[in-house]
């Protein structure tokens, strides 16, 4: 990682929602910025993701609206760090192609 920040304020965060709940939290089950994912590809990458909403209906054969709403939700990559500006590289071979 470039920069350090995600796991830095969620180190703060961590410890300011404790405090603020105290033990009325008794037990965490989870802690962290969501929309987290893992990747698998080697390089400088945010492991935060910025979902996008896409909900729709489909049209039934007879014209009318599906009642079900469809989810086609997704996620952005974050190119630069939020909080600090530094710029997440991508994959390692396309950072060696570059020079
Ligand atoms: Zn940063």
């Amino acid at each position: 990682m470039a920069c350090k920040c995600f796991k830095e304020i969620e180190e703060k965060m961590d410890a300011r929602m404790r405090k603020h709940y105290g033990e009325n939290a008794a037990e965490i089950d989870e802690s962290s910025f969501a929309n987290q994912v893992y990747l698998f590809e080697e390089g400088d990458f945010c492991n935060v993701m910025l979902p996008y909403l896409f909900r729709f209906y489909k049209r039934k054969k007879n014209g009318d609206l599906e009642q079900r709403l469809t989810n086609g939700d997704t996620k952005v990559a974050i190119n630069y760090c939020p909080f600090c500006g530094t710029k997440f590289e991508g994959a390692a071979k396309e950072k060696e192609s570059a020079h």
